[in-house]
């Protein structure tokens, strides 16, 4: 894990980064808690120092997950499931899910090309 930037991460940095397949992700200098983008301000001890820019490994933990029958935005992709993933780190984020879902199932981030751009979604690995 690297720290890129001591600023919050702009929506553009974010999309940039997982083009690159790099998962972005902020944590407080304080208490060290991480979540995604975009909150400003740590959602642990609220109003903290300037957050840190750091990169995720990608492996996490599935929290919970949801099958979507019928999407407006993907029409020909559904079903497919989007999973609720805790990642190592500690951050939340959400994503597809490729592979069958189960309680706390181990999931890897995996970069695929959707919509014209790179999208994260999560392969259960065990
Ligand atoms: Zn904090």
């Amino acid at each position: 894990m690297s720290v890129t930037s001591d600023t919050v991460l702009s929506s553009g940095q974010w999309w940039n980064a997982l083009a690159e397949e790099r998962l972005l992700m902020l944590r407080c200098p304080k208490c060290g808690a991480a979540w995604m983008p975009f909150l400003p301000h740590c959602p642990d001890c609220g109003r903290g120092p300037i957050p840190e820019v750091v990169e995720s490994r990608g492996a996490g933990r599935l929290y919970s997950w949801v099958g979507v029958q019928s999407s407006i935005s993907s029409p020909d992709e559904a079903p497919f499931v989007v999973g609720s993933v805790i990642l190592d780190e500690g951050a939340p984020i959400y994503g597809r899910l490729l592979g069958e879902p189960g309680a706390e199932a181990r999931v890897e981030a995996v970069f695929v090309e959707r919509g014209g751009r790179t999208c994260v979604d999560f392969e259960v690995v065990g």
